[in-house]
């Protein structure tokens, strides 16, 4: 039994919809299926759940919500005429919204019962399209399905007793479709998970359904191994590992929400990446381990946004707890970090830029110099971060001169490099102008 989970684009309208019926009837163990929302139907477009969170805010600031609630029922109104549906569900929505915004039920998360009517929606629409087109389908929802989170508007976490719940759906006859992004409290309150989430509700059904396979429809042919609006036409991946796929959806692939594939993962359920514009190509399998001959480079992620926070002391080495020291102050205002390259008598401490406001940074500097007694601090702010991610990287020779031969070609300078602690990838510090350069230039290296 296949779990199959369809993204926004590809359940943006109902031409898109159509082709969504036909890959999942053409596949008899395409059993459970989960669905986004609608997404763009082109660039200009907005996503079903952008209306609802603008309903929401509208109604929060209590600005005139007409318009917008019109936009919602206007892209399902389309959808259900032009599959030749009833449109008694659009009342449904209606009241669904006024449900929402004014049922004191819903006083704590408000927004997730609105953004969750997007996907809720939608689930209801393919089934009976499913249902009118003559076969065994039903619509199921979270809660009866036991999709059981954590209390937590709008950030949810799985928990643990839904696995046993959702093994029982195997019983269920004929292709259920569940609506991704949202599950229900132990106390039955609505939660929606972080945005991108209908790819974490496909992977926790997949994991709790014991699936053969995991595939996640969307609107590109693979996983390409670098960013291919900044490389043309770059090499498709055929094969990569979770935790290549994590590394790489770290420093920017976007294919997967960072979360949604850890329950695929433990459960060790192979996914594949696919294209409903295009399913009769195989797209790329994410698996638990794949043989090296592929390369020892798989992907080059980028990414930028960084800051660097430097500090240096004189004899720091010797200083019992001055790593920690360092970090409690950043523990102590809220901030967390990604990388933290270090020397004998300094330390570097990556961080997003966007979580230090120019208040808070003088703060730490601050801080910095007064407990800890150092002898610079210093931000380097606009940096980019780059990954080489492969499995066996570390253990083959040249990996690291090649890299930096590309860096030299392109011109870039290197700011910082970490390897070692991740047996999987190699990061680079640049300056972020310099990014799109260097990425064209390491792929010429590697791949070309
Ligand atoms: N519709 C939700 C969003 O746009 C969830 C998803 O599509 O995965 O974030």
């Amino acid at each position: 039994m296949k779990v199959a989970k369809f993204g926004g684009s590809s359940v943006a309208d109902a031409t898109m919809l159509r082709k969504v019926a036909d890959i999942i009837t053409s596949d008899s163990e395409r059993k459970f299926i989960v669905v986004s929302a609608p997404g763009k139907r082109n660039k200009a477009d907005i996503k079903v759940t952008d209306l609802f969170i603008e309903l929401g805010e509208r109604f929060y600031q209590k600005d005139n919500i007409d318009s917008v609630r019109q936009q919602i029922l206007d892209r399902f109104g389309d959808i259900l005429q032009d599959l030749e549906l009833s449109t008694e569900l659009l009342a449904e929505i209606n009241s669904g919204i006024e449900d929402a915004l004014h049922n004191e039920r819903y006083a704590r998360n408000r927004i997730d019962a609105l953004k969750a009517m997007g996907e809720d929606t939608l689930a209801k629409i393919l089934s009976a399209f499913l249902q009118k087109e003559g076969h065994s389908a039903s619509y199921v929802n979270p809660k009866e399905a036991g999709i059981i989170v954590s209390d937590d508007p709008s950030n949810a976490q799985v928990l643990e007793e839904s696995y046993e719940q959702l093994y029982k759906l195997r019983s269920r006859d004929g292709i259920l479709i569940i609506p991704g992004f949202f599950g229900f409290t132990r106390n039955g309150e609505l939660n929606t998970f972080p945005r991108g989430g209908s790819d974490i509700t496909g992977s926790i059904v997949a994991a709790g359904v014991k699936a053969s396979l995991y595939e996640n429809f969307t609107d590109v042919d693979s996983v390409y191994c670098v960013n291919p609006t900044i490389v043309d036409n770059p090499k498709e991946i055929t094969v990569l590992t979770y935790k290549e796929m994590r590394e790489l959806s770290y420093a920017g692939f976007s294919v997967f929400h960072d979360e949604a594939l850890i329950p695929a993962f433990k459960a060790r359920i192979p996914v594949c990446v696919k294209n409903t514009n295009n399913p009769t190509k195989p797209g790329t399998m994410i698996v638990s381990e794949r043989e090296k001959k592929e390369g020892t480079v798989i992907g080059i992620a980028s990414s930028k946004g960084f800051l660097s926070l430097y500090v240096s002391k004189y004899l720091m080495n010797r200083e019992i707890g001055f790593g920690k020291n360092l970090l409690q102050i950043l523990v102590d205002e809220g901030i967390s970090f990604e990388h933290a390259p270090s020397g004998i008598d300094d330390m570097s401490v990556i961080i997003r830029e966007g979580q230090l406001s120019p208040e808070k940074e003088d703060m730490i500097i601050n801080r910095i110099y007064k407990e800890l007694e150092v002898d610079t601090v210093t931000i380097h702010r606009d940096l980019a971060m780059i990954m080489l991610v492969g499995e066996g990287m570390n253990s083959t020779y040249g990996v690291a001169s090649k890299a930096t031969s590309a860096f030299e070609k392109s011109k870039v300078n290197i700011e910082m490099i970490n390897q070692g602690s991740s047996e999987v990838s190699m990061m680079f510090g640049i300056k972020a102008e310099g990014m799109d350069e260097a990425v064209r230039s390491l792929y010429k290296e590697f791949f070309n």
